[in-house]
């Protein structure tokens, strides 16, 4: 190689390449949990000359690597986390070589690969013809993203022009599934909408909206629903929403961040009836799909709208070819995108459904198991997700979930659901493998016996 400093970079990349191997490979057998016991050293005061680049990458991976949770192994059931497929895996770090500014005319390759997925994705989860977006952060950037599109195109609708901003716009109404994410209420402030007038729907056993119990909606009307219940995975009744709000002339708001995925599974297929209803869809690919952190997408069925509330139009940009940057709130971000297109080109639609269907089918043992075991699993498994309780000693749950944690068996952690104390487990790691299931079981039988 010519340049001697991008060798230093080549040597780095390949050093750390050795040590991504090693970590891989003892991942799987470790301690499910962190070990904390020396992170503070990281934390060392800046040295007034720079320490060379191995001894960084040392630093790095010993005290570092250990206070890594195994997320990326098969036993991590906490949260919705998912893993990182070999392929996406790969492309993140070519990615980091590369370097490139997901962009027309900065990186043209990475673009195609970000247009090509969000083609795949609409194309998998069956959204109407036209629908387009872009790739954001996670479903937390996508949501707010999708709100002020909304917000803006239902005000412009009742003659309010975007640009006008909000004092003075024309009040709008939020009516909202009372089991909605915590972070889509985060985005709906950060849209400048108020939380405070939100008009909740009540939801039934398994956490999916009432409709006989929706108020009458209007044309200034968003509705915010879900697909995929972080505890139970259920999906809202998206057909009687849909014609709701086709009806009224409001908008159609579907959260699905982890969830949305399941569509592609042979076993929940009826509950997405009425999904092309909505005007706006989230999902995550660092969730279920399995892509590293951080990815979600922001798709909506009138991409205009997008881009009359994102885009940029700076003087130095080309006016006409929009871009991602048109469509989201950064301006200057990675590929993330590419990573889901790795992913998705290599598990193909069967790969994906594949997937998917693993993860519910492994749910559906845990929940026969801990019936067994005497919990109470209080709601059907839709698909990845199985909230548990004891009944009449709901307490002991927070010990239980304590008691596996400090095992290093596997990780998962407490929840309340509709109001009763327990805990959480979610399926969404591509390796979790029977072997793994059976040491989660395993170890809440041994935590619940020496317990009781
Ligand atoms: C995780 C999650 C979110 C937020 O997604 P991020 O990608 O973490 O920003 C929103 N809604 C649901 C249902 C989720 O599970």
């Amino acid at each position: 190689m010519e340049n001697s400093l991008l060798e230093l970079q080549a040597e780095a990349f390949s050093d750390a390449a050795n040590r991504g191997v090693r970590y891989l490979r003892q991942i799987g057998s470790r301690h499910v949990d962190a070990d904390t016991s020396r992170i503070a050293e990281l934390g060392v005061s800046l040295p007034e000359h720079g320490r060379d680049v191995k001894s960084v990458l040392d630093l790095m991976e010993t005290v570092g690597g250990e206070g890594t949770v195994a997320t990326a192994a098969g036993r991590y059931f906490g949260y919705v986390i998912g893993g990182a497929l070999p392929a996406a895996s790969g492309a993140r770090a070519l990615l980091s070589a590369w370097d490139q500014v997901a962009d027309q005319l900065t990186g043209p390759s990475v673009l195609e690969m970000e247009k090509a997925a969000l083609s795949w994705i609409v194309d998998l989860l069956q959204l109407p013809e036209g629908t387009s977006g872009a790739f954001t952060t996670g479903a937390t950037m996508a949501n707010m993203t999708l709100l002020v599109t909304a917000r803006d195109t239902l005000l412009s609708r009742l003659g309010h022009a975007r640009g006008a901003g909000l004092v003075g716009a024309p009040q709008l109404r939020i009516v909202a599934s009372r089991e909605i994410h915590a972070t889509v209420l985060k985005s709906v402030r950060m849209a400048g909408l108020s939380t405070d007038g939100i008009e909740w729907v009540e939801v039934d056993g398994e956490g999916r909206m009432l409709t006989g119990k929706m108020p009458k909606l209007d044309e200034r009307t968003l509705v915010l629903c879900q697909a995929g219940n972080v505890c139970t995975g259920a999906v809202d009744p998206l057909t009687e929403i849909g014609e709701s709000c086709r009806a009224a002339g409001a908008w159609m708001h579907v959260d699905g961040a982890f969830g949305l995925w399941s569509r592609t599974g042979s076993f929940l297929r009826r509950a997405f009836d009425g999904l092309e209803l909505a005007d706006s869809w989230v999902v995550d690919s660092h969730k279920t799909l399995n892509t590293p952190y951080d990815a979600g997408v922001a798709l909506c069925r009138h991409p205009e709208e997008m881009q009359a509330s994102m885009a940029i139009g700076a003087g130095y940009l080309p006016a006409t070819n929009p871009g991602p940057s048109d469509r989201a709130p950064e301006f200057s971000r990675s590929a993330r995108g590419a990573e889901t297109w790795a992913a998705l080109l290599s598990l193909g639609r069967q790969g994906v459904s594949d997937m998917v269907t693993r993860f519910h089918l492994h749910a559906v043992r845990v929940a026969r198991e801990l019936r067994e075991l005497g919990f109470e699993v209080p709601h059907q498994v839709h698909f990845n997700q199985v909230f548990a309780t004891l009944p009449g000693n709901e307490e002991m749950c927070a010990q239980i979930v304590a008691h596996v944690q400090a095992s290093g068996e596997a990780w998962f952690g407490p929840a309340v659901w509709q109001g009763r104390k327990g805990f959480r487990i979610s399926v969404s790691n591509w390796t979790t493998s029977d072997d793994d299931v059976d040491r989660l079981v395993s170890a809440i039988k041994d935590a619940k016996a020496q317990l009781l």
